[in-house]
């Protein structure tokens, strides 16, 4: 199969779909891979390392023309004019939180296939799982830094000092994110505070992390006493295919100190605090109530050398057997059939049908 890496244009996004390992067994296997010109650049990886394992390197137009496209993050608006029936689109969507790339797909005839739905029988979501370890472990990291004085932070140190208390942080969802962000956030020495509206993962959490963590159930109750008292704010629940829940109110946020962080992490599914807005890796914070609002829907775009690595690790099985069957693979591999957003001009994923009911 001819299969095309665009570049990624989102503002700050370093990633790049294939990395040159993958190319590596792809071309083994007799396909044919295109990559734009400095696809892998932000990455680290040049032009010479593709054409080195097998790769062609062309440019945007060309590589949107192939039969099967990998990328990163959700197309851009510019990219809509590249979609093209019988084509497979095979990257992260989100589209419960964006109806306007969704129509575009739809009116396109393109197959798009989402990593963040791709689901192993146990429920799990193998290709949302690396991001979502990175961007719960830098949650905690950025959130540090945005509590120091000059990026507009009440200017608490995480661990505090002998007599000197350390910052409260509250995580909303303790899945991936939430469970990697509170790993790093007790290994910086803060108080740890995890919301799950899942029982029996507050209890598996408590397998992990013991009485060092408070494990609380999520109902408004809860979180309106605990909110007020959070120095740092991790918005990290999901519920797959739909748009995040509000968890946090307006008038919530007003309740919280001056200079208290706030980093939704879920803001790639819309957000769960009300006050939120996506920012973007450029512009990454703004400040509402005095509460510093971080949102940026590409966080592992941070560091993108461990990021691609780690996507690819886990998307290549799913990229070959794409390549070696086309859309044959989704009937061989339930897993990935589950990663099926749109296809002949309509909407198949049910979470996402249900969102958007008047398309289609
Ligand atoms: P996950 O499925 O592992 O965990 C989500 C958790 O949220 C689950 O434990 C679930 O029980 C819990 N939950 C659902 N509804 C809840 C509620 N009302 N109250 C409290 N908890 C609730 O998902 P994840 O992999 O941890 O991802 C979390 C979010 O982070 C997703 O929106 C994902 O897309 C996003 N994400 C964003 C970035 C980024 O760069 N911004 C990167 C990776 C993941």
């Amino acid at each position: 199969m001819e299969i095309g890496v665009p570049r990624e244009i989102k503002d700050q996004e370093f990633r790049v779909g294939l990395n040159p390992s993958s190319v590596k067994v792809l071309c083994s296997q007799g396909h044919q891979v295109f990559i734009e010109e400095s696809a892998g650049e932000g990455s680290s990886f040049s032009n010479k390392d593709y054409e080195k394992v097998g790769a062609k390197i062309t440019d945007r137009k060309f590589v949107w023309e192939k039969d099967l496209i990998i990328k990163v993050k959700e197309p851009l608006a510019e990219e809509y004019s590249y979609f093209k029936k019988d084509q497979i689109l095979f990257t992260y969507l989100h589209l419960a939180a964006n109806r306007t790339l969704t129509e575009a797909l739809v009116t396109s005839g393109i197959t798009a296939i989402a990593y963040e739905t791709v689901a192993l029988e146990d429920g799990k979501l193998p290709l949302l799982t690396p991001m979502s370890i990175i961007a719960g472990r830098l949650s905690i990291q950025i959130g540090a830094r945005y509590l120091e004085k000059q990026q507009g932070g009440r200017g608490i140190l995480l661990s505090g000092i002998p007599g000197v208390s350390s910052a409260q942080v509250v995580i909303l969802g303790g899945g991936v994110v939430g469970s990697e962000a509170a790993r790093i956030a007790l290994g910086m020495g803060a108080r740890v505070q995890i919301f799950d509206i899942n029982v029996e993962r507050l209890r598996y959490l408590e397998t992990i992390f013991g009485s060092r963590v408070e494990l609380l159930h999520s109902n408004i109750y809860e979180i309106e006493k605990m909110i007020p008292k959070a120095d740092l704010l991790v918005g990290a629940v999901l519920i797959p295919g739909r748009r995040a829940p509000i968890l946090v109110s307006k008038d919530l946020v007003s309740k919280m100190n001056p200079g208290s962080v706030i980093i939704d992490v879920a803001v790639d599914q819309g957000g769960c605090i009300e006050t939120l807005k996506a920012t973007s890796h450029s512009s990454p914070i703004y400040l509402e109530h005095n509460v510093v609002h971080f949102g940026v829907p590409n966080m592992p775009g941070a560091v993108p050398w461990t990021a691609t690595q780690a996507l690819n690790n886990s998307t290549l099985p799913y990229v070959l057997k794409l390549a070696n069957y086309g859309l044959e693979a989704l009937k061989k591999d339930t897993s990935l059939e589950k990663g099926l957003n749109i296809k002949d001009k309509s909407i198949v994923h049910p979470a996402l049908k249900e969102v958007f009911s008047d398309i289609s």
